[in-house]
């Protein structure tokens, strides 16, 4: 194992998990601490998702930090951090603080700040982050209701974050290539660098001038150079080409939405009109107790063998703010979440070993139902949704997808995807 990853969401994990199997690593994904015992042998890197981006500063850094070391005594010789590509923090942290103790847990050299990822529409230049060509501070960011973003000069946002000189790899410099990266790098001018970027092949160069460094900062988009970088230092061996097609236990197949997404519910619409067999949850006949898991089990044992079903909550927006009105909205999410975690729960015991789910926290209770925090990653369904194989509790074959990613017959298409 050679790269150990924290990621401070789960989303931004799976992103970065994404990157790095695409460019040629074996990697894991962990949520929350990857167990003692996990066996690294043929994996290259392994990401650890927290939930740390807006919790106070002190728990974010002690997280991250036992993360790291956790990481560092599974064998990672190299970290990696990695936040939003918008930068997401406040005045207060928590980008700055938690690169500042990974700086010290690493030895206390230099590190980079780059969450550039031009594909995704985020560009720096002279230090400004632009989102879809839009400064960051103009962006809908201005308005995000935990971390507004209201200086798109990244310099000046990490310096409010670190006691530590925070400086610039401008453009030109960058444009030159690694050489000239990693000289700058080395000057002492500053101990954290924001780097510009505004293609692909920047972040390539950044990569390649940056992999003899103990720890990284930035975005998903910084890690698409390092694999190679990795390969031609001689850290790895050899590059894994990312898979096409997943091998998954034989076995039964189910769809659980729980996201009223407008991704999700057009492929929840699309599943349907293919003839799916599928079930609705109704989460006012749930509150009071006419739909029970038990039914729903009863009625998972009538469907076909040999073809997958779509349980699902999904609703238009409007359905849903009157079901949040009869029972609040947080209580409304439990009831969808506790019953579909306790669906899935049930399910290998029926011979179910391979389950596309939908929405972020449902997955997320899913996941924690089945016990599969440890997650191999596979072949990429759609952009950004992956097909995963758990590697702790149960063995199956899982792709958790965020609300809106996927096209509207990733619920049909996916399954192609498994050997
Ligand atoms: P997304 O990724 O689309 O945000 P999530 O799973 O993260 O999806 O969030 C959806 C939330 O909405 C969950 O808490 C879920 O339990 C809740 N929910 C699902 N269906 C309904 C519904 N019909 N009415 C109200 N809340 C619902």
């Amino acid at each position: 194992m050679l790269l150990g990853c924290v990621a401070d969401d789960l989303t931004g994990a799976t992103d970065l998990a994404l990157m790095l199997t695409r460019e040629g690593l074996r990697t894991v994904q962990s949520t929350g601490l990857p167990p003692a015992d996990l066996d690294v042998s043929e994996v290259d890197a392994v990401v650890v998702a927290l939930k740390s981006r807006t919790i106070a500063v002190a728990d974010a850094v002690s997280q991250s930090v036992e993360a790291a070391r956790a990481l560092q005594t599974l064998g990672a010789l190299r970290l990696f951090f990695k936040y939003c590509s918008t930068f997401d923090s406040t005045d207060e942290g928590n980008i700055g603080p938690v690169a500042d103790a990974l700086l010290d847990l690493t030895g206390g050299g230099v590190t980079i700040a780059c969450p550039a990822f031009p594909k995704a529409g985020r560009t720096i230049y002279a230090g400004y982050l632009f989102v879809n060509g839009v400064p960051l501070n103009e962006s809908p960011m201005k308005d995000h209701p935990l971390t507004p973003m209201h200086d798109a000069n990244l310099v000046r946002v990490l310096q409010r974050q670190t006691q530590r000189k925070v400086g610039l790899i401008p453009f030109e410099t960058v444009d030159a290539g690694p050489e000239a990266i990693r000289k700058l790098l080395e000057s002492g001018a500053a101990k954290m660098f924001i780097v510009d970027a505004i293609a692909d092949g920047h972040l390539r160069s950044i990569g390649a001038a940056v992999a003899h460094l103990p720890l990284i900062t930035g975005g998903s988009g910084v890690a698409m150079g390092l694999p190679a970088a990795y390969l031609k230092a001689g850290l790895i061996d050899r590059l894994t080409p990312a898979p096409e097609q997943m091998a998954a236990p034989q076995g039964r197949q189910a769809i659980l939405a729980g996201s009223c997404s407008a991704a999700t519910r057009g492929q929840v619409k699309t599943a349907i009109e293919a003839g799916l067999p599928n079930l609705r949850i109704d989460p006012l006949e749930v509150a009071s107790g006419t739909q029970t898991a038990g039914q729903i089990l009863q009625w998972v044992d009538r469907q076909p063998k040999d073809k997958p079903f779509l349980i699902y909550s999904s609703d238009d927006p409007d359905a849903v703010r009157q079901v949040q009105e009869r029972l609040g909205r947080a209580q409304a999410g439990t009831i969808v979440e506790d019953l579909l975690g306790h669906i899935a729960a049930a399910l290998p015991a029926r011979g179910f070993t391979r389950m596309i789910v939908a929405g972020g926290e449902t997955s997320g209770a899913v996941v924690q139902a089945l016990g599969a925090g440890v997650l191999t990653i596979g072949p990429e369904i759609d952009p950004g949704v992956p097909w995963t194989r758990s590697r702790s509790g149960v063995d199956m074959a899982l792709a958790l997808k965020s609300g809106n990613f996927g096209a509207s017959d990733f619920f049909l298409k996916a399954w192609d995807r498994l050997a």
